[in-house]
């Protein structure tokens, strides 16, 4: 049992790995355990790289990862996330409007519902621990109404959850999810890492632990830099002192 197997079991009883049914009914129920603003972090764009997947593993804290489908190490680091106690989701490509880097397989506009579910099952087989969805890229498909109409039944289906990115304020991916009965929620912090740097990357951490004060719960989204790393083993020991619980994102979906 190395280090990283306590940290798993310290989290268990709030974040349950398996059966994954079960799971999601319990994280349904409220934790009166834990009182106080709540702060969920998600690392996204997981899947090609092995190391930093493990150094993620290694920062010891409930992180939600989000893991790209049909990358180099897209299912292994998913499995292995969720061995080690960590919350996995399907980090799902959507259409932007400057497409500057497609992933292979993304939702477009006008894809049919069979092919938004084909996609879908796919890119889940290559991420199969996935507990939730929230969108890569997508600052077109995300404004697509028809699409998110696509798309939210079949999460609702799965009972995965959904986390709008929020790359574009015109989204209206987190409406049709609650609409669908999805069980739902945005970013509402600013994201972590826009400017790579660790002292900015801590400073827009402080603003996601305030944002989780002022709010009562914050959705926080970083990518695996180094530097992302490296603020977030400088600054999260302080959140508990502060009174800021860090929780799995499916724990702030409602
Ligand atoms: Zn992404």
């Amino acid at each position: 049992m190395g280090g990283c197997d306590k940290i798993a079991s310290k989290f268990r009883s709030k974040s349950k790995t398996q059966p994954a049914k079960k799971e999601r009914v319990a994280r349904r129920a409220p934790s009166p355990a834990v009182s106080g603003p709540k702060l969920a972090i998600v690392l996204d764009d997981l899947g090609n790289d092995r190391e930093t997947a493990e150094a993620i593993f290694a920062l010891h804290y409930p992180l939600t990862i989000s893991v790209l489908p049909y990358h180099a190490h897209s299912t292994e680091i998913a499995e292995e996330a969720q061995r080690r106690g960590l919350e996995v989701m399907l980090h799902l490509p959507m259409r932007a409007v400057a497409n500057e880097t497609p992933e292979a397989h993304q939702l477009e506009a006008g894809m049919s519902g069979e092919e938004v579910a084909r996609a879908l099952n796919g890119m889940l087989e290559s991420v199969p621990t996935a507990s939730g969805v929230n969108n890569h890229e997508g600052s077109l498909a995300t404004t697509d109404a028809k699409l998110m109409r696509e798309l939210m039944p079949l999460l609702k289906q799965r009972d995965l959850f959904f986390v709008d990115s929020r790359t574009t304020a015109a989204t209206v991916a987190f409406e049709e999810a609650e609409h669908a009965g999805v069980r739902s929620g945005f970013r509402n912090v600013p994201f972590l890492d826009d400017v790579q740097d660790v002292a900015a990357i801590r400073r827009q951490l402080e603003l996601a632990m305030r944002g989780a004060k002022e709010k009562g719960a914050a959705i926080a989204i970083g990518h695996p830099h180094a530097g992302t790393l490296q603020a977030l083993k400088e600054v999260l020991p302080r959140a508990e002192t502060e009174g800021v619980h860090l929780v799995f994102v499916s724990e702030l979906v409602k």
